[in-house]
């Protein structure tokens, strides 16, 4: 340290000991630094720091704010904290929070500068900005709804995908209970109720009400929030719109299940039918129905005319079905009709009727020309004993027989 320049300090021995850097300025020159400050630049020797301008050791883009603040002290003004970009004597960064304010000295100028080392503290504020801005990138590239409530049930945070798949703005839904976007509250409960108990739940199905009110499928991810005493603080998660997976899914159940060309039961969901109702003990009136000398109808209307008279037979049959009953086609001109808790004497009823019906109602073909169908059925009742659809199957084709036998158009148990 500088003899000459000890007399600058009016309490030298304790800012020795100060742990904050101290540093005495005139005409921006360092005309004192405490052991603090020579540390924080890592001077090796008095001569790193003393007697060298402040200039030395300010980035240059700080320079003017740093030489203002000086001079301001200089003219006896106080200077808030600011921060500075500094470096060490070797070269390394420093960010510094400088605070200055006039030292009187008989005739110099001299200013009185603290400096705390923010260094640490700027590097944390930058990741976290960092971080934050990878997190608003993430959000905002999203697909996917992320989002947060309270323990109220308050949405706290969503990202910008909301507005592809709600419509509304991430702004509009802050602040406004999660709930009120469900159609059904019961289904919000279930959800709410399942992540308590669980902790977290997975792909959980829900439905939600878009702006245009356009009711979605939704698949749910998410897990609750607890605070530090391990109270339930919240959810937090990711949703997803699968409203297209839902409907690609029905398609295919509909492909799966669905005849093509009437949109009855096909013959193997018309048989599961069965099959499932057997299992049940549901007692069934079984009906085999099958159009009469077919092959004649597209030998003289064509295949075209063949399909539309098959259509118009099934609509038919559909006006004399009842609540539960089940109809399929089983393939060709043969359809299953399964009449649930019919006895013997309904059965035969229904089955009658159907026959007169169908004989009676003239059908317009594409061909401009009008045909009259009549059909034959065979009739059987499914009994506790029987296990197996093709077993019941069997007698109502034993049955279907007799009345082809007989002559068609008829009915036969
Ligand atoms: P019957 O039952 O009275 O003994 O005579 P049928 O002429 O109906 O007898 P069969 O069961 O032998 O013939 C059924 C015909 O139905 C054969 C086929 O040309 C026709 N057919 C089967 N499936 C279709 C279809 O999907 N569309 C059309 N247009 N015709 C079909
Ligand atoms: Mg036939
Ligand atoms: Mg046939």
């Amino acid at each position: 340290m500088t003899p000459t320049l000890l007399p600058l300090l009016p309490d030298a021995a304790w800012i020795e000991q100060l742990p904050a850097a101290v540093v005495v300025l005139v005409a921006g020159i360092v005309r004192y630094a405490n052991p603090a400050a020579r540390r924080l630049v890592q001077a090796q020797q008095p001569g790193d720091l003393l007697g060298r301008p402040v200039a030395d050791f300010v980035h240059p883009l700080d320079l003017h704010r740093v030489l203002a603040r000086l001079r301001h002290a200089e003219g006896g003004g106080t200077n808030p904290v600011t921060e500075i970009r500094a470096y060490t004597c070797s070269g390394q960064p420093l960010m510094l929070a400088m605070s200055s304010a006039v030292l009187p000295q008989a005739g110099q100028a001299a200013v009185l500068a603290t400096f705390l080392d923010m260094t640490a503290r700027a590097a944390m504020e930058q990741r976290l900005r960092q971080t934050d801005e990878e997190f608003q990138r993430l959000m905002n590239t999203m697909q996917d709804v992320f989002y947060r409530t309270d323990a109220q049930g308050i949405t706290r945070y969503v990202c910008p995908a909301v507005q592809h798949v709600l419509g509304y703005t991430a702004e509009e839904i802050i602040g406004l209970p999660a709930a009120a976007f469900y159609p059904d509250m019961a289904e919000r409960d279930a959800l709410v109720a399942a992540v308590k108990q669980h902790g977290a739940v997975r792909d959980f199905p829900g439905r939600m009400r878009r702006k245009d009110g356009v009711i979605i499928d939704i698949s749910i991810s998410t897990r609750a929030l607890r605070d530090e005493q391990g109270n339930f603080a919240g959810v937090e998660g990711i949703w997803r719109d699968i409203t297209e997976r839902k409907a690609m899914e029905r398609q295919l159940e509909d492909l799966a299940t669905r005849d093509s060309l009437t949109g009855i039961h096909n013959r193997r969901s018309i048989l599961a039918v069965l099959q499932q109702r057997l299992l049940q003990q549901q007692p069934q009136a079984v009906l085999l129905l099958d159009l009469d000398f077919f092959k004649r109808i597209n030998d003289r209307h064509g295949h075209a005319g063949g399909d539309c008279a098959l259509q118009r037979f099934t609509e038919m049959v559909e006006r004399h079905k009842r609540g539960d009953d089940a109809f399929g086609r089983l393939g060709g001109e043969e359809f299953l009709l399964l009449l649930h808790h019919a006895d013997a004497a309904q059965a035969g009823e229904i089955a009658e009727r159907l026959r007169t019906s169908v004989k009676a109602q003239p059908i317009a073909l594409p061909d401009g020309q009008s045909v009259n169908l009549t059909v034959s059925i065979g009739v059987t009742q499914t009994t506790a004993a029987d296990r197996d659809a093709s077993a019941v199957l069997l007698r109502a084709d034993r049955a279907l027989y007799r009345a082809k036998q007989q002559g068609r158009d008829r009915v036969c148990v």
